[in-house]
């Protein structure tokens, strides 16, 4: 454990990590300790273990600073977050709008190819009795010309 006299000791310290700092500049892997001054007894703070009280070249942060930023920056994300998903809410709408447009053309469409189904029947059958007629009248012609 490692004691601190001093509340600004995070603030004065150049290159601050925004929120809970993971690690030192100098590249080690920072701890957390508890304060054992008169000034911030019990205050939890963030150190280099290569750091030391007055070597402002390593990091030293207090927890709840940290912490406090950490918030912050949470809810500036949570923020963008919500513009996110009312402009997706907004396009998803506007898709459902054009998808229904596109079932009614879609039924408009199985309605029109239902209908040329139907003519195409009854064409087919129309021309199988003018083959009939047509195959009748050659009979006619032939029995005419060769039995008199
Ligand atoms: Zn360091």
């Amino acid at each position: 454990m490692s004691s601190v006299n001093s509340s600004s000791y995070s603030t004065d310290r150049i290159d601050r990590q925004r929120g809970i700092p993971t690690r030192c500049k100098c590249g080690e892997k920072v701890a957390r300790f508890t304060s054992k001054t008169v000034t911030n007894p019990g205050r939890l703070f963030h150190r280099c273990p290569m750091g030391s009280e007055m070597d402002k070249t390593h990091l030293f942060k207090w927890t709840d600073e940290s912490v406090v930023e950490e918030v912050e920056d949470f809810q500036e994300l949570f923020d963008v977050l919500l513009v996110d998903t009312s402009e997706i809410q907004r396009s998803m709408q506007a898709c459902e709008t054009r998808l229904k447009c596109h079932e009614s053309r879609i039924i408009e469409m199985e309605d029109a190819v239902s209908r040329c189904q139907e003519k195409t029947i009854k064409c087919i059958s129309e021309l199988r009795i003018l083959k009939a007629l047509f195959l009748c009248c050659l009979v006619m012609i032939f029995i005419y010309f060769n039995y008199p």
